[in-house]
């Protein structure tokens, strides 16, 4: 009896513990650091897929969860199929046609067919092409419903990771300048992926003042002159860059004003072309790069030392420049650096700058 009684108490404590430790879970969803040692995965995966030229990427969260940003031209419909089902994914929790392009939705269709669909968001603007057609057929076959893409949405993907829309803000004519634009936090990282907006979405995305500060910036329209205006880098202020564009394309993508821009910021340059697919992996807090093809690094017979891409430093590198006497020397951007046979230029070299050194590692225009 007196036994019973004391394994009934027992009980009672280690069910009042269960609704203690249940509630404290509930009450905190957002806590990262919880989630993240109870979790599947503490980590946010942004992949830019190599689909020549075109874009496609496809962000994992932490949870596991799945979204999926264009998928290229319809010839790369299989690259793509074939890199999310290499990846283990089978349900695509939100799709993003950014705009009715070809080289953006081409591969929507396939991926409609051989994934469950969450949820679907397009821009209200139409293209009579016969890709798009296929898109919206595809849509149709598996019963679904477009949500429309704008400005000031809120996606609902994983606790812990902010979605938001922040393009269109407003109707426009050109297809361009109606993508969609996601801005993408985690944690202390963040990201802005642009589909193909242009100088004029650009600055109705800086007036909207809409949080756009990011780590790394997709470059908008494969790296074309109509994009990545100097306002737009200034307000997003990325430390990375990622051009999706293809070998020897038609276009002259990515243009020379745009690289230099973007170098000129200090803006360490990811090419698809270049490096393959291209993996960010943030932990909340630092964010590191792995890609797909080894760096070209002769390719131009670049004379700056090779640069090791997949691990960002976390400390910066000591300087092995011995001490000149030049400290009044100011440089105003990498051009002149390089022109002048000083770079990569140490924290401590005369002329460095944080201005130079755009990913504050303590190395600039490297
Ligand atoms: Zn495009």
């Amino acid at each position: 009896m007196k036994t019973n009684k004391c394994f009934a108490r027992i009980l009672l404590f280690l069910s009042a513990v269960t609704v203690l430790l249940v509630g404290c879970n509930t009450a905190n969803p957002d806590n990262q650091s919880e989630l993240n040692s109870a979790g599947v995965n503490e980590y946010l995966k942004v992949h830019f897929l190599d689909v020549g030229q075109g874009a496609s990427q496809l962000i994992i969260g932490p949870s596991g969860h799945t979204m999926l940003i264009d998928a290229g031209n319809n010839d790369q419909e299989s690259v793509v199929v074939d890199y999310l089902k290499g990846q283990g994914i089978s349900r695509i929790d939100i799709l993003v046609g950014t705009h009715p392009d070809a080289d953006h939705v081409g591969g929507l269709d396939a991926v409609i067919d051989n994934f469950e669909i969450g949820k679907i968001y397009m821009p209200k603007v139409q293209s009579n092409t016969r890709t798009f057609e296929d898109v919206l057929l595809s849509i149709q076959r598996k019963g679904l419903k477009v949500a429309t893409a704008k400005a000031g949405l809120l996606l609902d993907w994983e606790s812990d990771v902010k979605v938001a829309m922040v393009a269109p803000v407003a109707e426009n004519d050109d297809t361009n300048e109606m993508s969609a634009v996601i801005h993408i936090t985690y944690g202390a990282t963040s990201f802005l992926l642009t589909g193909d907006a242009e100088s004029g979405s650009e600055q109705e995305m800086i007036n909207s003042n809409a949080a756009l500060k990011s780590d790394v910036l997709m470059v908008g329209h494969h790296g074309s002159n109509s994009s990545t205006t100097d306002a737009f880098v200034e307000a997003v202020q990325p430390s990375y860059a990622v051009i999706q564009v293809g070998q020897e394309n038609n276009y002259g993508h990515p243009k020379a004003a745009v690289l230099e821009r973007l170098n000129d910021n200090g803006i360490q340059v990811y090419r698809n072309d270049e490096q393959g697919d291209i993996v960010f992996t943030s932990n909340g807090t630092d964010i590191t790069v792995t890609h797909s093809k080894q760096d070209v690094v002769n390719k131009d017979e670049k004379k700056n030392s090779p640069k090791q891409f997949s691990t960002l430093p976390a400390t910066p590198e000591p300087s092995a420049a011995p001490e000149q006497q030049e400290d009044t020397v100011v440089y105003k951007n990498c051009r002149e650096v390089r022109a002048a046979g000083k770079a990569p230029l140490h924290k401590g070299d005369p002329g460095y700058s944080t201005k130079l050194d755009g990913d504050r590692d303590g190395v600039a225009c490297e």
